[in-house]
């Protein structure tokens, strides 16, 4: 049945080809704009899928949620919440903003936030812990696309804006070069949709990979990044993502977005077209079809 379902909602949202692919840098313009995959992973590890889902590509901002999940389990909940706030920007996600009062970002899904959460992870080696965190949570070794990440270094001047905005107000209290750096290497790991689906079942299933049953994260620190997709996920879109979705899930530029309905499965789309708001098209439109025809809505009432 749920196969049968991800066939149809694939072929329903196939066709859509609006939207742009992001051209900041020619590593993200030069992708295959068509490209569509669709997976759907269960808690318990079953993975459906259809289209192109084993296509490498970046997973960009879908890495927010994990290194701050790395964050939180190194630092703990309270120290992060010292240094990252959990509340709803309504700002464009490259913001040069903190709260005026704490002087926090506001969440650690928009740049400042997720700067800030890579300055949060331990030594020695940071980036590498980083890197060995995703793969747990995708059960397989994942790795940098190098030209993304030379693109991302070369033309990053708003983000190191951003970490040296945090560095000045004491945010951040290490080298805000080497934490810019690190976030352009986060961004820069390529997964696939079906890479994505199962990091998206891990959460799906408290932290436990449901397909190497290796723990990622504990339940507690993973109930408390859920909590952040919900409500900052989604770029600008996060109201209207919740309305009609209502899913805690995670966009990124590169065209992939993650849906989780927790303890029960994860959702994870590729298509390079992105609306306005950065969101892929075809993502939202087959996650919202998804989420109705299975009922996957957090309020949906029987
Ligand atoms: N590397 C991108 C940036 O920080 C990530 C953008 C995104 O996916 O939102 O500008």
């Amino acid at each position: 049945m749920v196969a049968g379902i991800l066939d149809e909602v694939y072929a329903a949202c196939r066709d859509d080809t609006s939207g742009a692919p992001a051209d900041y840098i020619p590593e993200l313009a030069a992708v295959a704009p068509d490209s569509f995959g669709l997976c759907l992973a269960t808690a318990d590890g079953l993975v459906y899928r259809v289209g192109d889902t084993d296509v490498g590509f970046t997973i960009q901002s879908i890495s927010k949620p994990f290194t701050y999940a790395l964050a939180l389990a190194d630092r703990g909940l309270d120290e992060v919440a010292r240094h990252i706030d959990v509340e709803p920007s309504g700002e464009p996600f490259n913001e040069i903003a903190l709260e005026p009062d704490t002087q926090r970002p506001s969440n650690p899904m928009i740049n400042s936030g997720a700067i800030t959460a890579a300055s949060l992870i331990e030594g020695p080696d940071e980036f590498e812990r980083v890197r060995d965190c995703y793969s747990r949570f995708a059960g397989r070794e994942l790795r940098v696309n190098d030209a993304v990440y030379q693109s991302e270094s070369r033309t990053g001047y708003r983000n190191r804006a951003i970490g040296y905005m945090l560095r000045s107000v004491g945010i951040i209290d290490v080298d805000p070069d080497a934490v810019v750096d690190r976030y352009f290497r986060q961004c820069s790991i390529e997964v696939t949709c079906a890479d994505l689906a199962v990091m998206a079942a891990t959460l799906a299933d408290n932290g436990v990979n449901p397909a190497t049953h290796e723990r990622a994260l504990s339940t507690a620190l993973t109930e408390r990044v859920l909590s952040v997709m919900t409500t900052c996920g989604m770029y600008n879109a996060a109201g209207d993502w919740v309305t009609t979705v209502g899913l805690p899930a995670k966009s990124g530029v590169g065209g992939g977005i993650i849906a989780v309905l927790p303890g029960q499965l994860g959702i994870s789309v590729y298509s390079p077209r992105l609306d306005g708001q950065g969101n892929s098209v075809r993502g939202v439109a087959a996650c919202r079809e998804l989420s109705r025809r299975l009922e996957l809505h957090f309020c949906h009432v029987t």
